[in-house]
C-alpha cells in the first residue's frame, strides 16, 4: 500500500489539458460548419428574449457570421464569464438537467467558437449604462473594453476554422454552407413565431420572417403563398403530449424530407420515431418514394426528454417513445382527416390554411396579434412547477376527453338538397354555400366509418338471405378469403367455406337494404381477388374493410332519389373521424357565400 503522500513521486506522462486545447477540441463537436455557429448563437439570441434577430453572413458563412439581437444583453461580467468552458446563466447545478426549458445550457457554445475563429462580443444590458466589447483570437483575449453599445448583443464570427485547416478543408461551396443557413433560419422562423428573423448573404436579403406571433405569418415566409395556403394544421392533445403544427396533404409531396421538420419543446431536432410516425400517417396515401411536407411540433413535459444526449442538441431521448410515436401518428391522421379531404371548388379559396394578408409590424415593441400556438413556454413551464411541487401528473387521466370533431357538420349546416348532377354528384345548399358532394366518395366515407364501427360492436344487425348465394372462386382466392372469413362475418356478410374452392352467403349487412346483395358480394369477392394479385402482401383488415366501403358504396351513374341523397348527407354529416378516409379523395367542395359575392362583385 502506498499512502498519497508519497504518490507524486512517481513518473507521470498524463496531465490536464489547458482551457485553450480543451475548447478547441469541445469545438471540434459544436461546430461543425458555418451552420453550427449560426444555430448555437441563434439559441443564445433566443434564449435571451430576442424579438429581432439578424443574421448576417458572408461567402456563406466561411468569411463572416454576425448575429444582432436584441434580447437581454450581458453586463461586462457576465461577457467575460461567458466565454468561459462551462460558463452558463441556464442551469445550475445536475438536477437542472431534468426540467430544462432553454436552448442552451451547457456553457460551451462561445468558448467552442471563439476557440476556432476571430470572435468578436459586443453587448449591454438595458438596465446598465456600459456595454462591453470583447475581441477573442486563438482562444485568447485580446481587447476587452468597456463601451457604448445599443442594448441586446453582437456576436461576430470572422474566419471560422482559420486555426485548424483540417477543419475548413471539409467546408463545402458557398451556396451549400448558405442553404444549410438558410434551412436552420427558416425553421427557427417557423418555431418562433414571435420573432422577426432576418437573413442577410453579403448584404443581400435571403429570407425574412415578420415576428408578428401568427405561425401562418411564418409558413408564409417559409414556404411562400401557393404551399402554405395548402398545408393543414396539427392540433392535437393526449394526456401531456401536445403536437401542433402543419403538414401537406397527400397530393403535395416532396422528393426528400428536406421539408420535414420537427420539434420538441420548439428545439429542432432529428428523431427516427417521428420520422416513422409521419410515414406511417401517410402510407397508402402518397406514392412510394415521395414525401409531405411538413412542420411538427411536440410539447412535453421537460422531465419526460432527455436533450443531453447529442454533441450539437440535434436528437432527443424521450422515455416513452411509443407514446410520442402514436400521439404523432393520430396527430397527422387526425388533421388530414379533419381538413385534407375537403378542398375549396375554386382554386384558392377556403383551403385548409387561410393565410392572412401580412400586418405590418409595430416599430417597437407592439402587442403580438396573436399568441403562437407551438408550446407556450408557460405550459412547460407550467407541468414542471407542478412536478416540483409534488404533484403527479402522470396521474392524471391519460386521454383527455376531447369533443368529437365531426369534420363535415359545420359544413352540412342547415343543408338543403338542390338535385343531382351527372347521376354523380349531389348540389345542395347550406349555411356555408353551395356544396357539391361527390356521391361516391360520401358514402364509401359513411361505409368506412360503418364498417369500422360495426366491427367493434358485435353483433352486426344482419339479414338472412332465404336462398343462401353461391360463389365459386378460384383455388387461389378461396384460400386467401378463407383467411378473412371471420372479419367479414363481424361486417355482417355471413360467408361460409363450401367445398373446397366455394363460398356460401347465408346473410348480407341489414344496412345494404333492398340493394342487389349477389352483384356487391360478387363485385367484393373480385375485388379481394384482386387485390391478392396485385399486392403480393398480406390483406389487412384496415384494407378488406375500405374494400368493402368502396364496392357497397353507390357509384358515378348511380340515379338517387331525393330521400336517399338527403339520407347520405346527414349521415356524412353526423361521421365522427377516428379514422383515415379510405382512398384520400375529396368528398365536399364548398363555393362559399363570401366567394359568391365575391365572384358576382357584391361585396
Ligand atoms: P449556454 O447557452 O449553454 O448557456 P453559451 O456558451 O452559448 O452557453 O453561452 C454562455 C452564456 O452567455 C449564456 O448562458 C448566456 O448567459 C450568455 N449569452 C450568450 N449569448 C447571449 C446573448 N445573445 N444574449 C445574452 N446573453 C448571452
Ligand atoms: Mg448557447
Amino acid at each position: 500500500m502506498t499512502s498519497v503522500e508519497t504518490i507524486e513521486t512517481y513518473p507521470t506522462r498524463i496531465h490536464l489539458l489547458e482551457e485553450h486545447t480543451v475548447n478547441r477540441i469541445a469545438a471540434g463537436e459544436v461546430v461543425e460548419r458555418p451552420a453550427s455557429v449560426v444555430k448555437e448563437l441563434v439559441e443564445n439570441s433566443i434564449d435571451a428574449g430576442a424579438r429581432t434577430i439578424l443574421v448576417e453572413v458572408e461567402q456563406g458563412g466561411k468569411r463572416l457570421i454576425r448575429i444582432t439581437d436584441d434580447g437581454e444583453g450581458m453586463s461586462p461580467a457576465d461577457a467575460l464569464l461567458s466565454i468561459q468552458r462551462h460558463a452558463t446563466s441556464k442551469i445550475r447545478d445536475a438536477e437542472d438537467l431534468q426540467s430544462i426549458v432553454t436552448l442552451g445550457f451547457r456553457g460551451e457554445a462561445l468558448p467552442s467558437i471563439a476557440a476556432v475563429s476571430r470572435f468578436e462580443l459586443l453587448t449591454k444590458r438595458a438596465d446598465l449604462d456600459t456595454g462591453m466589447r470583447l475581441l477573442v483570437e486563438n482562444g485568447q483575449v485580446v481587447e476587452a473594453e468597456e463601451c457604448a453599445a445599443r442594448n441586446g448583443t453582437t456576436v461576430t464570427v470572422r474566419d471560422l476554422f482559420y486555426n485548424t485547416p483540417a477543419r475548413l478543408k471539409f467546408l463545402k461551396s458557398v451556396a451549400t454552407e448558405l442553404s444549410h443557413i438558410t434551412e436552420l433560419v427558416t425553421r427557427f422562423a417557423l418555431a418562433f413565431p414571435e420573432v422577426s428573423f432576418r437573413l442577410l448573404h453579403n448584404g443581400q436579403e435571403i429570407f425574412a420572417s415578420q415576428g408578428s406571433s401568427d405561425p401562418r405569418h411564418a409558413l408564409l415566409a417559409v414556404f411562400g403563398r401557393d404551399v402554405a395556403r395548402e398545408l393543414r394544421t396539427i392540433d392535437f392533445t393526449e394526456g401531456h403530449l401536445r403536437i401542433t403544427g402543419y403538414v401537406s396533404p397527400p397530393h403535395l409531396t416532396r422528393p426528400t424530407r428536406a421539408m420535414q421538420s420537427f420539434f420538441v419543446n420548439r428545439r429542432l431536432v432529428r428523431h427516427r420515431v417521428l420520422s416513422k410516425a409521419l410515414d406511417d400517417a401517410y402510407r397508402t396515401l402518397t406514392p412510394e418514394g415521395r414525401h409531405p411536407i411538413a412542420a411538427v411540433f411536440l410539447e412535453v413535459p421537460p422531465y419526460s426528454v432527455d436533450v443531453n444526449v447529442h454533441p450539437t442538441k440535434a436528437e432527443v431521448k424521450f422515455s416513452h417513445e411509443g407514446e410520442v410515436y402514436h400521439a404523432v401518428l393520430s396527430a397527422v391522421r387526425q388533421a388530414l382527416l379533419q381538413q385534407g379531404m375537403i378542398p375549396s371548388a375554386l382554386p384558392g379559396l377556403q383551403s385548409g390554411l387561410d393565410i392572412p394578408q401580412p400586418v405590418e409590424r409595430p416599430a417597437t415593441g407592439g402587442q403580438p396579434v396573436w399568441q403562437p400556438s407551438p408550446l407556450p413556454p408557460q405550459e412547460v413551464l407550467h407541468a414542471e412547477l407542478m412536478r416540483r411541487a409534488g404533484i403527479d401528473l402522470t396521474q392524471a387521466p391519460a386521454t383527455e376527453v376531447q369533443p368529437v370533431a365531426r369534420p363535415y357538420a359545420e359544413m352540412l349546416e342547415g343543408f338543403q338538397v338542390l338535385g343531382q348532377i351527372h347521376r354523380t354528384y349531389i348540389i345542395a345548399s347550406s349555411l356555408r354555400g353551395l356544396l357539391i358532394i361527390d356521391q361516391h366518395v360520401a358514402h364509401e366515407r359513411v361505409l368506412y366509418e360503418k364498417l369500422t364501427v360495426l366491427r367493434q360492436k358485435q353483433p352486426v344487425p344482419v339479414q338472412h338471405l332465404l336462398t343462401p348465394l353461391v360463389f365459386h372462386l378460384d383455388r387461389r382466392t378461396a384460400t386467401l378469403l378463407g383467411e378473412h372469413l371471420q372479419e367479414l362475418q363481424n361486417m355482417g356478410f355471413l360467408l361460409e367455406p363450401f367445398g373446397s374452392d366455394s363460398v356460401v352467403l347465408r346473410g348480407a349487412p341489414a344496412w345494404l337494404g333492398q340493394r342487389n346483395v349477389e352483384a356487391l358480394v360478387r363485385d367484393l369477392l373480385d375485388e379481394i381477388s384482386e387485390l391478392g394479385v396485385q399486392r403480393r402482401l398480406p390483406l389487412t383488415d384496415e384494407t378488406l374493410v375500405a374494400t368493402t366501403a368502396c364496392k357497397m358504396a353507390v357509384k358515378a351513374g348511380d340515379v338517387l332519389s331525393h330521400a336517399e341523397m338527403t339520407h347520405l348527407l346527414q349521415e356524412l354529416a353526423d361521421t365522427e373521424n377516428p379514422y383515415l378516409c379510405p382512398h384520400g379523395r375529396p368528398v365536399v367542395l364548398v363555393l362559399s357565400i363570401e366567394e359568391l359575392e365575391r365572384r358576382f362583385k357584391r361585396g
